[in-house]
């Protein structure tokens, strides 16, 4: 019998649609109860005799992870082997900034590239706005003004989004849903994925999908997806921000948390203006947060050896 490498592109609870290496879906079920893929992993499938289905045979070792607690307190994995994660701000809501750090800090723990986008550039926005996205600019993130309604820079947006397997994360009501449509420049694979293509009811509620953009790439979304929000332990903070973790290097102490420390390089950098008050700021209450949240260490990211990086709501 063949095995094929196969894509898990969409999500219906214990049903699966597959991108086969030919270019082909399928509709597939798991074998046994052992292995739960979702949207983004690699598996192993091969056909089933006389059936339309697939079987999906084995999971292949995930790069990484997106995951939040559910109710009952475990780990559910959301999407696996994300590339890159594009954190959406706009006018309104009113941008909270310290939002869109968290999620540049979950990028970093993932090991996902990250950009911002600054959506609903057809409303006025204050002027700080610019200093904050030159900020960004300034550390080496990729920061667009974008309209999803109007149009204006969807195609930088597209151009981001190019290469890889992506999740587009922000405040509800920023415009992601109106972003992906706008990419996707019509409903056709939103419908298609919430079809019911057997007749029988087996297919109505798709719990999420892997949306390939016409300008290359794909996104990857799902109601979890949508409402991702990280948990961050204090030094996952350190480690998040990028330009604190690459200033801390040269703090007197190696475990220094940039707060009240002597010689602390971050602090300096503060001061003579290398790192923005603002991210630092943003920084200091995170990690304030982040200690607030986890006293024992529960919950939030995890890294252990040799395993992709855990990271929940
Ligand atoms: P989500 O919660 O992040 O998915 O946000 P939605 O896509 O549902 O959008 C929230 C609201 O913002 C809707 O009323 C959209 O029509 C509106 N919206 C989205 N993008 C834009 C934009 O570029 N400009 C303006 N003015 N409104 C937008
Ligand atoms: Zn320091």
């Amino acid at each position: 019998m063949t095995t094929a490498a196969a894509l898990v592109v969409a999500t219906y609870s214990r049903r699966m649609q597959l991108l086969l290496p030919d270019g082909h879906r399928v509709d597939a079920r798991i074998k046994g109860k052992r292995i739960k893929p979702v949207c983004g992993d690699r598996v192993e499938a091969e056909p089933i005799p006389g059936e339309a289905d697939w079987l999906i045979t084995t999971l292949c070792d995930r790069r990484n992870e997106l995951t939040r607690p559910n109710l009952r307190g475990k780990v559910e994995v959301l999407a696996a082997n994300i590339d890159r994660l594009l954190v959406m701000a706009a006018p309104a809501p009113d941008p909270d900034w310290s939002v869109v750090d968290r999620y540049l800090c979950a990028a970093e723990l993932i090991d996902a590239s990250a950009a911002v986008i600054f959506n609903k550039a057809d409303l006025p926005a204050s002027e700080s706005v610019d200093e904050v996205l030159e900020d960004y600019k300034n550390i080496g993130y990729q920061a667009v003004r974008c309209s999803a309604k109007s149009g204006l820079n969807i195609d930088a947006v597209a151009g981001l989004l190019r290469d890889g397997v992506s999740i587009i994360v922000g405040q509800s009501g920023v415009g992601k849903s109106s972003l992906i449509n706008r990419l996707l420049q019509d409903d056709r694979q939103r419908v298609a994925a919430i079809s019911d293509k057997s007749g029988e009811g087996r297919h109505t509620t798709v719990n999420s999908a892997m949306l390939q953009l016409p300008g290359g790439g794909a996104v990857i979304d799902s109601p979890g997806v949508r409402d991702y929000a990280p948990a961050l332990r204090p030094e996952e903070v350190v480690v998040g921000y990028r330009e604190i973790a690459a200033a801390g290097r040269a703090c007197r102490f190696a475990n220094c948390r940039h707060l009240r420390e002597p010689g602390c390089a971050v602090k300096a950098a503060v001061e003579n203006k290398t790192i923005s008050k603002r991210r630092y700021d943003s920084y200091r209450s995170r990690a304030a947060r982040s200690s607030a949240c986890h006293p024992s260490g529960a919950g939030g990211c995890e890294r252990r050896s040799g395993q992709p990086l855990r990271c929940s709501s």
